[in-house]
């Protein structure tokens, strides 16, 4: 991934490295809804990936969009 957002860590400038892809589930539904609507209660759910950096020296951890 050549084109992720800065590679200096905004809090103390520190570098930023790379540690992967966090996915994360978006309208994701309580386990009653999923006993009350089974199937139907996951219907909107979407993985949605993240690009994760962490900084090498604060050890603060970023998360990008890689979509446009
Ligand atoms: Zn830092």
């Amino acid at each position: 991934m050549a084109d992720s957002p800065g590679t200096k860590c905004l809090r103390c400038q520190g570098d930023m490295q790379e540690i992967g892809e966090v996915s994360l589930v978006t309208g994701k539904h309580s386990a009653a809804a999923k006993l009350l609507f089974g199937q139907l209660a996951e219907m909107d759910e979407r993985p949605w990936a993240l690009s994760a950096h962490r900084c090498s020296s604060c050890h603060l951890v970023e998360l990008y969009d890689p979509a446009p």
